[in-house]
């Protein structure tokens, strides 16, 4: 295939689910981890053209969903300051904090920007001295690359008034927590093709054998979920567990080397607090001893604030699998993309808004009639 919308091709998608429907006879339970992926099966129906059998949870793979409301409060906190220019990409901006979000600082006098590349925001760094310009670094594998790079960037080219405020996670920590996770019910895995194509697939043999159960990368567009789908029912209803890539078109084994010699210069690896699920040992990024001169927190001493998450929001239990977003009580009243209560809700890749927005409002069967 050449076209990307020949990846959505209705018979060929006909007939990945006929074959889906025959090696099928248990029950699954299939983690897809990225976002892109839960908002594609929801926007395609995906889900609800699989067989009975095959339950997707929806993982925790969405940046913007799992940044904690802690760091959400700091940027917040420094973008509210009158020297500072808060550089971000626009989906954060409606994020909510403790009490308000970054539109709110904006309305309010601060000077917060959307910028489309980090590089912009060292780019006006460069151009306005007399500004502290802050870049807003969050997500996972896939987005640390470039943030590395401009921060490797700002110190080659002696750019002091330029720092980031870094919040990246990791994928493969994540799914050894939900597997750790007593209330686990996934089976299979759906691994982020993206977060391959920089990292690699070595990270993943280990935790297939680990954990025994099947890890298989795939992609975003119809026919890449359907194939992951059926590779995980194949290997699951074989009683195999391994590391299997379904977007070789995309992902090599090694990842993207250049990528990964930016990412262990600039950063070092450190334990991460993932919004609704708590801390994860060793599952982020922070700026190197080597770069340390250009972590916002840091510069800004912000390290110590702390924040607790709303009462009402299940964002957790989404986050990990174990309610679908319309079982939540605020789903849909208190809690819509116009007002949301909770991060799933905010960023387009969360599984609340997924749910919003292709009208998912019914509760599942067996909750409704519980
Ligand atoms: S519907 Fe809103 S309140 Fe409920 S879990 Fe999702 S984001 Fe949180």
């Amino acid at each position: 295939m050449k076209y990307l919308d020949e990846f959505s091709n209705p018979e060929l998608a006909a007939g990945l689910l006929d074959r889906i429907r025959k090696v099928t006879t248990k029950r699954w339970s299939i983690m897809e981890v990225c976002g892109g992926q839960t908002h594609s099966i929801i926007r395609h129906g995906i889900d609800q053209l699989l067989p009975d059998q095959i339950e997707m949870i929806h993982g925790p793979g969405c940046p913007v969903c799992v940044t904690p409301l802690e760091m959400i409060d700091k940027a917040l906190e420094i973008a509210a300051r009158p020297n500072v220019t808060f550089c971000s990409f626009g989906d954060m901006l409606r994020v909510p904090g403790s009490s308000k979000d970054l539109f709110r600082i904006k309305s309010e006098g601060g000077d917060v920007r959307v910028v489309y590349s980090p590089l912009d925001a060292l780019e006006i760094a460069r151009t306005e001295p007399d500004r502290e310009v802050v870049f807003f670094g969050i997500g996972f594998e896939t987005t640390a690359p470039a943030n590395a790079m401009t921060v490797y960037q700002a110190k080659r080219l002696g750019i002091r008034n330029f720092s980031l405020l870094v919040s990246h996670v990791l994928v493969p920590p994540a799914i050894a927590a939900i597997m750790e996770s007593p209330t686990c019910r996934v089976q299979g895995f759906l691994a982020a093709g993206h977060v391959c194509t920089v990292m690699g697939t070595q990270e993943y043999p280990p935790l297939a054998e680990k954990y025994r159960v099947p890890v298989v990368v795939t992609g975003f567009e119809p026919l890449d979920i359907l194939e992951g789908i059926r590779r995980t029912v194949i290997q699951l209803e074989s009683g195999k567990h391994e590391m299997d890539n379904a977007y070789p078109r995309v992902v090599a084994p090694e990842g993207n080397p250049a990528a990964k010699a930016m990412l262990a210069d600039v950063f070092e690896v450190t334990d991460r607090a993932w919004r609704g699920i708590g801390v994860i040992p060793a599952s982020g990024w922070k700026l190197s001893p080597r770069y340390r001169e250009y972590d916002a927190e840091d510069r800004f001493a912000v390290e110590d604030l702390h924040t607790s998450e709303s009462a009402i929001c299940r964002s957790g239990e989404v986050l990990q699998g174990l309610i679908k977003p319309n079982e939540c009580a605020a789903f849909g009243k208190q809690c819509t993309p116009r007002n949301p209560l909770g991060a799933t809700m905010v960023s387009s890749e969360g599984a609340c808004a997924a749910y919003y927005l292709y009208r998912r409002l019914d509760l599942p069967a067996e909750v409704a009639h519980a």
